[in-house]
Order: C-alpha cells, then structure tokens, then sequence
C-alpha cells in the first residue's frame, strides 16, 4: 500500500509554521511498513484542496489529511473530502455530546460553527478526539482509505498514537524493524565514505545516516514477515558496519553517549569528581541528568579563575605561570590535585579556551584539554574544537564524556 499525507493550511504555505505533522506522520507510517510517496500542502482553498485530494487519490491507496477541522470558515477539509467521495454528512451524536460539555465546563455560549464540527461523513470510523473537541475520522472508499486528522499536532498525534495505528497495522503486510547505531569521534561524510557501498548496494534493509550536534546516527531499517528474520537482516549489516568502524561505535541501543557513560559508571561502582574550568559545569549537569548517578558522582568544582585551580585544586603557581591556564600541564596538576582532595575513583579536569576572544596564534580558540587521573596514571588530551562558544563548549563535554567512556 503507498500513502500520501496532505498538509492543509495556508500558514504552512506561507511559511507562519513548520510542517512537524507531515514529518511525524511519515515516520510513523514507514515505521509500520507502510510507503509515503507523496507530501502535498494545500492551502485553504475549497477549489485547490478538491484538486489535491482527487490528484492524491489517483496516485495513492492511503491518503491522510491534516488540519481545517476546526469551528471557522476556512476549516473546509471535510467538507470537501465529503463532496469528493460523494457522502453526506451526519451529526455524530456522541461528538456532538462532548462539544456540548466542553462548552458548559469552560462556561461559554456554544455556536453553530461550534457545532459544525460533530458533522462527519457517512459510514465513516470515527475517530474521537482526546485532546480537543474536533473529532476525525476514516473513510473507505472504492479500495481507497481517507484518514482525516485535526491540525494541532498533540490532537493529531494522539489520535493517531490511540486510533490509527492499530487500524493501519491491520492492512500492512510486513512489519518494520530497525536498529540505531550511535557514532562518536567520526563525521557524517567520513561515516558515509566508509559505508558507500554497504549503502547504495541494500534495499532491504536501507542504511541512513544522521548528524546531530557532534556525533552520528545510523539507522539500519529492515521490512520482513516476522521479526526473527528482521532482526538476521539487521545484525548482518551491523557485524559488517562493527568491522569496518567499531572504536568509533558507543550505542547499539540509540542511547545517549551520557546514559552509555553513567551505565558504565555504576556498573563498575566507579566514583567519579571533575574540575572544570571552561564548561563551567556542563559536564556534571550532564551527567546529572541521569537518575541514580548520585552513587558515583561525588562533585563538580568550577575553577574558572587561576587562583580557584590554585586554593581548590593545588594547581602551583609555577606552573600556572609557565604554561598557562590552558595548557596540558595545568590540566594534568588539577586532575591530580582533584584525586589528592576527593579520592574519587576517576577525576577528570577540563581547561580550555572557548572564545571569541581569548585565543592567540600559540593557543588559538577552541583549544582544549582534558586531563583524566584513574589508577595512579594521568592522562591528557589535547583537542583544537572548530566552532562558536557554545559549539566549543557543548562539544568539549561530549569529549570529555567520551574519554570517560573509554
Ligand atoms: P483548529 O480547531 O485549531 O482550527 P484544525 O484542525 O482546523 O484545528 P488548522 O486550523 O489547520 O487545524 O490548524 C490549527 C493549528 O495547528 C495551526 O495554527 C498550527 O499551529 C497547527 N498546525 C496545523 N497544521 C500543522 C502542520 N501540518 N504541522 C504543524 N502544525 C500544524
Ligand atoms: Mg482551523
């Protein structure tokens, strides 16, 4: 079966907002095995939107709408789908039932546009709306399926989370089964170099991949009868893909690179401290953000000053002096200095310089350490992160997080 999504709306066609149904609801659809063809966006007009929807109809077996369900005269999508599939509409009493209580609980005169809305097309599924008071609905008509959703995307989704899934499960033939591999330290096009022909040679299962702020997805999608053979397709292409980049692979699972850390962390009972100098505590937060971390987080210290890395961490003035605040010696002594005053198990220090000012031609922007004590050695690494402030930042604490991960 293939689908079509029309998008109704003028304010989409204008630019006002961004089209987040079409996108959600193609997910869904190919996560039930089920093909989009077609995106078409239309906006409120009667006469475009008829064009539309019997253009849709003549390419596709499954054509979903959304928005211009609504109360106001430019709420026409039903009407129209109406008028297309040659049905009248029918007041739906239960609908008609919730609006009116809607209206006596919010203590305001209910109108006939009001009421327009409990209309739906005969012989239709009706499709309640638990989030709002614009119910849709599903038409099938001569072998073709017309779902017809709200605009609001919390209506829509929960009616199509609630309702529609299940109807749509029923029809597709195959399920769909995917995997996310998570990348860290690799780029999106030096991932994609390496993989080439893993991706221009499979069609089932397909290899995409996705930058997202420092680090890459791979999604490996497999259409099957049963989840066991699936699953074989998908673990195939994941031993190749092993072989090819493992060390820079920290998620099987599309976890987070933070949930990989903190679940590596408790297992190991590891108590772990940091210094930071220029994440100002993004690293802690971070971690933090994981639930049961408190059995191994013991602090954070912002040492942003020198005289801070000096009175916290024991960092010496010599050598403050002789290299810098940014420098590898500097980071070394307040891992160092961390281990002498927490003895947490791992302490990690960061020092760096995240700009726009700030840097030299020696130390430049973006030049970062990161200095790692752990069993009586001290490591440090040294990185020249390309970016803005935050980019610097932001991608310091992922390297950090990754060193720990290792
Ligand atoms: P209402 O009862 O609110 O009028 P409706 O079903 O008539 O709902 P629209 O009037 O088309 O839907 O849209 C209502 C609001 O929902 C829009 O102003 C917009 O904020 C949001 N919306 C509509 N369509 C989309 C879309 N495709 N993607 C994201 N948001 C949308
Ligand atoms: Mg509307």
């Amino acid at each position: 079966m293939n689908c079509s999504i029309i998008s109704v709306g003028t304010e989409i066609l204008f630019g006002q907002i961004i089209n987040t149904n079409a996108v959600y609801l193609s997910q869904q659809l190919n996560e039930l095995g089920l093909n989009v063809y077609y995106h078409y966006t239309v906006g409120d007009n009667s006469d475009r939107l008829k064009e539309t929807l019997a253009y849709a109809m003549s390419k596709s077996d499954l054509i979903i709408t959304t928005g211009g369900l609504g109360p106001t005269q430019d709420d026409l999508t039903k009407e129209i789908i109406a008028k297309v599939v040659g049905k009248k509409l029918e007041l739906h009493k239960p609908s008609y039932e919730k609006i009116c209580k809607y209206f006596k609980n919010i203590k305001r005169p209910m109108n006939k546009n009001n009421l327009k809305q409990a209309y739906i097309p005969k012989d239709s599924i009706v499709l309640p709306n638990d989030c709002g008071t614009a119910p849709g609905f599903i038409i099938e008509n001569d072998g073709k399926i017309i779902i017809t959703l709200p605009g609001p995307p919390k209506e829509m989704r929960a009616m199509f989370d609630s309702y529609v899934k299940d109807y749509l499960r029923t029809k597709s033939e195959c399920i769909i089964y995917s995997k996310v591999l998570r990348f860290f330290g690799i780029g999106e096009s030096a991932l994609e170099t390496a993989l080439t022909d893993l991706i221009s040679n499979q069609t089932n299962p397909t290899i995409a991949t996705y930058a997202k702020e420092g680090e890459v997805s791979v999604r490996i999608t497999m259409k099957a009868e049963n989840i066991d053979e699936a699953n074989r397709g998908v673990e195939l292409i994941i031993k190749e893909i092993k072989n090819r980049l493992s060390q820079y692979i920290y998620s099987y699972d599309d976890e987070e690179l933070v949930e990989v850390v903190a679940k590596k962390l408790l297992e190991k009972e590891c108590s772990i401290s940091f210094a930071e100098s220029c994440t100002g505590g993004l690293i802690s937060s971070k971690l933090t953000s994981i639930s049961g971390i408190s059995k191994c987080l013991d602090r954070s210290i912002v040492t942003y000053s020198n005289e801070a890395k000096v009175q916290e961490l024991g960092v010496s003035l010599n050598t403050l002096e002789k290299y810098g605040a940014v420098s590898e010696e500097t980071a070394k002594e307040m891992a160092l200095g961390l281990k002498e005053k927490t003895k947490s198990d791992l302490c990690l220090a960061v020092t760096g310089i995240a700009g726009p000012t700030g840097g030299t031609k020696e130390k430049p922007v973006g030049l970062v350490y990161i200095a790692i004590a752990y069993e009586g050695n001290v490591i440090c690494n040294k990185y020249n992160i390309w970016g803005d402030r935050n980019k610097i930042r932001n991608y310091t604490t992922m390297l950090a997080l990754n060193m720990i991960r290792l």
